[in-house]
């Protein structure tokens, strides 16, 4: 089975659509969340994204724009982007998001998903110290989650901890990197941020896992940018969201 793995969507349909299209065939699709909220296209992205996910859970910016939080914590652009989202969302959209179930939630025999820890659906995993627990603990050996928007795993194999962040090699269709999952090793996998990366890198990111290679293998794409730039401003959403994206931060 190949699982294509998006994460924190955020309402960016420029780069779905080239995540979708890099990704070709697979198996599954599983969702790790935040699939709205900061975008200015939240209705065609759920359009897009809902008939293949195979697998969804909730993100704090898709409980906040659905209404089931309330957007306190969130910083002012955040805030307002919600604001704009809830306002913009179809009734049965909201519908969708209020359901979503919240992570961790079994998605293949060996592999979890989760939108930040499988220990708490809004923690952080930035580092091996957040790490460090959530991989003893967690109840499959993989764990794939989003939330931090930076592409990368933290890996437990016997007694080697270890923290990658993707190198990647030139291939036919596009910058991919990949890590070995073979049986009796544990990982907590973030397949990066489709629509709004914060690792410096403004493409696309996402992940294939491969469970009869026992592969991960994290790809980075390159979008229509200006594209979702003009959904935001058509949307009259924060100008500082879409200058966010031409540097991936
Ligand atoms: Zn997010």
């Amino acid at each position: 089975m190949r699982a294509l793995v998006v994460s924190d969507i955020h309402g960016n349909l420029q780069a779905l659509e080239a995540v979708l299209a890099a990704a070709g065939e697979v198996d599954a699709v599983w969702n790790l969340g935040d699939t709205v909220g900061y975008g200015g296209n939240p209705n065609e992205v759920i359009a897009l994204i809902r008939p293949l996910a195979t697998v969804n859970v909730r993100g704090n910016h898709d409980r906040v724009c659905c209404g089931l939080t309330s957007s306190q914590g969130f910083n002012p652009v955040a805030a307002e982007a919600a604001k704009w989202t809830n306002r913009a969302l179809t009734p049965e959209n909201l519908e969708w998001l209020r359901e979503m179930p919240k992570g961790p939630v079994l998605a293949s025999e060996r592999a979890m998903c989760a939108h930040g820890s499988p220990l708490h659906e809004d923690h952080y995993i930035v580092s091996m110290r957040d790490a460090w627990t959530p991989l003893q603990r967690m109840e499959t050996e993989i764990t794939f989650f989003g939330h931090t928007h930076v592409q990368g795993s933290f890996s437990q194999r016997e007694h080697e901890w270890e923290e990658d962040r993707p190198q990647y090699s030139e291939t036919h269709s596009g910058q991919q990197a990949s890590i070995e999952v073979p049986v009796g090793t544990r990982h907590l996998v973030n397949p990066g941020s489709v629509g709004q990366p914060r690792d410096g890198d403004w493409r696309a990111g996402f992940a294939i896992y491969d469970d009869v290679l026992e592969r991960i293998t994290f790809w980075r794409v390159p979008y229509d940018v200006e594209g979702a730039q003009e959904a935001i401003r058509n949307a009259a959403l924060p100008e500082r969201l879409a200058g966010w994206l031409a540097v991936g931060r």
